[in-house]
């Protein structure tokens, strides 16, 4: 029988499985050739020393989708500035901004986290994203090379599609707060790629400013974020602020859903077994940078 115990609490013999069950993995071996970017995938990675460098820069198509990505967030917030002017109060978009802020990191985390552990580059509309997701592991500091537009087009993307509809329909009810809380969720949503780039790069090359934010937790640190890229690779999936990283990987929340999902439909999460090769980073060429 199964025993439902966190693989967590389990040994780890070298070379062996955490999980004591047997189960078909389901996610493709990666192969050795990194993968290229393109223009519809999210957190692509490059090996530079490889690949074309050219495909690190923006295009007129990457800082388009960012220019309707950041209009749409604009507008959200200038409907709630100007309902909060006409109310004449002002706390309660303030609070609704702080939990689009809030829950923005929790939803980076939910989503990081089920594309680490399940599917592959087969599967439907996520399919690039996972495969991405696991260059990115393996050739972190490739997303320190990209050009903002570059990094952040598939998320701006997103929002504009997410947000439009959803502005249209506060038209005929929403108040200040509701604009708040939409334009600084897809805000934070969109910006969480550039937030999680500066978490990869050198402190010294960072702005005063992004690394004071860094270190007041507004934005995810730099130590929080490199946990992920370390064994047990299980953790710290939140890359907004990270303030939700420490409550769910104590709680254990992503690993009780995994042994849920385990028991009820037979799927492994990546993340259970041994690091194999996707998972390990490998060491920058410098030779050839
Ligand atoms: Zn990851
Ligand atoms: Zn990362």
């Amino acid at each position: 029988m199964y025993s439902i115990t966190p693989y967590s609490r389990l040994s780890r013999a070298p070379g062996r499985l955490h999980c004591p069950c047997r189960a078909t993995i389901t996610t493709r071996p990666s192969t050795a050739t990194p993968p290229r970017l393109d223009d519809v995938t999210l957190m692509k990675p490059i090996n530079i020393a490889i690949d074309d460098p050219s495909s690190l820069r923006s295009t007129w198509s990457h800082r388009a989708w960012v220019a309707t990505g950041f209009a749409s967030v604009l507008t959200s917030l200038a409907k709630s500035v100007a309902a909060a002017a006409d109310s004449g109060s002002f706390v309660e978009p303030l609070l609704a901004a702080y939990v689009g802020y809030v829950l923005a990191d929790l939803g980076s985390g939910v989503f990081h986290w089920a594309i680490d552990n399940y599917g592959g580059p087969s599967t439907p509309v996520f399919g690039s994203q996972i495969d991405a997701f696991q260059g990115h592991h393996r050739w972190p500091w490739t997303i320190t090379r990209r050009e903002f537009a570059n990094n952040l087009h598939a998320l701006a993307r997103a929002v504009t599609f997410a947000v439009l509809p959803i502005e249209l329909l506060l038209n005929a009810g929403g108040g200040a707060a509701s604009h708040a809380f939409v334009g600084t969720c897809a805000g934070c949503v969109m910006l969480s790629q550039q937030f999680h780039a500066w978490a990869h790069e050198k402190k010294s090359r960072l702005p005063v400013a992004v690394v004071a934010l860094q270190e007041a937790g507004v934005l995810v640190p730099r130590p929080m974020h490199q946990a992920h890229h370390r064994e047990p690779y299980n953790n710290n999936y939140c890359i907004v602020s990270g303030a939700w990283n420490g409550v769910l990987d104590e709680y254990k929340v992503f690993e009780a859903i995994e042994m849920a999902i385990f028991f009820r439909f037979g799927v492994r999460p990546r993340s259970w077994s041994e690091p194999r090769s996707e998972w390990r980073e490998e060491a920058e060429d410098t030779t050839t940078a």
